[in-house]
């Protein structure tokens, strides 16, 4: 089978298309840099796995596992995101479709599961992730804090929706203000793809 490195994804949109919500040079770093390093390590990661497997070198396989980790969780967690994000003129301020009646059967209302998603964000310590997730187990979206990339990380759960709470994600734009942030992204979420994940899941 071909091997194929991961990729940095293209956003569907232009790096201002989320002013004023998420600055053109925010967003552009965040892409550009962050994500984009998180891309390099991993593959970086899986070059010095083949290369010891070549030459039979042993390698320290409890460092390399846990980079791994952190770094290719770090690339798919930021892909999900941009995926997860819209222009505030491309979306509706709502939840659609069969998503929007799994969040008010769950949380009883949006407003309650925007409450309890906006604490999350706002409580995950250090650097991290809020993400709603679906557990096919209790068929129940559920809402997750994630540290750095891949701590408190569930195998089989699905995610629906993450917010990116690194500072990194913010901090030109809000300073130290993670609260304002995370109350700005409410305006730019794609309840389409998040619509569209939960059906993929449950069909
Ligand atoms: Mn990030």
């Amino acid at each position: 089978m071909e091997k194929k490195p991961y990729v940095l994804p293209q956003l569907a949109f232009a790096y201002k298309d989320l002013e004023p919500f998420i600055s053109e040079t925010q967003l552009q770093l965040h892409h550009q840099k962050h994500h984009a390093a998180y891309v390099s390590a991993a593959n970086a990661i899986l070059e010095t796995l083949d290369k010891n497997r070549n030459e039979g070198i042993d390698g320290d396989i409890k460092a390399l596992c846990k980079a791994f980790s952190f770094n290719a969780a770090g690339h798919l967690l930021h892909s999900l995101f941009w995926e997860n994000l819209a222009p505030a003129a491309m979306t509706t301020p709502k939840p659609q479709g069969l998503f929007a009646k799994a969040i008010d059967s769950e949380f009883g209302s949006f407003e309650r599961f925007k409450k309890e998603f906006s604490q999350a964000a706002i409580t995950t310590e250090g650097s991290g992730w809020a993400a709603l997730v679906y557990c096919r187990q209790t068929q129940r979206p559920l809402l997750m804090q994630v540290e750095k990339h891949n701590t408190h990380v569930i195998p089989m759960f699905r995610v629906l929706m993450v917010l990116d709470v690194w500072e990194h994600a913010y901090y030109l734009d809000y300073k130290n203000d993670r609260a304002k942030f995370v109350e700005s992204f409410w305006n730019i979420v794609n309840w389409a793809e998040v619509n569209h994940r939960l059906e993929a899941i449950l069909k």
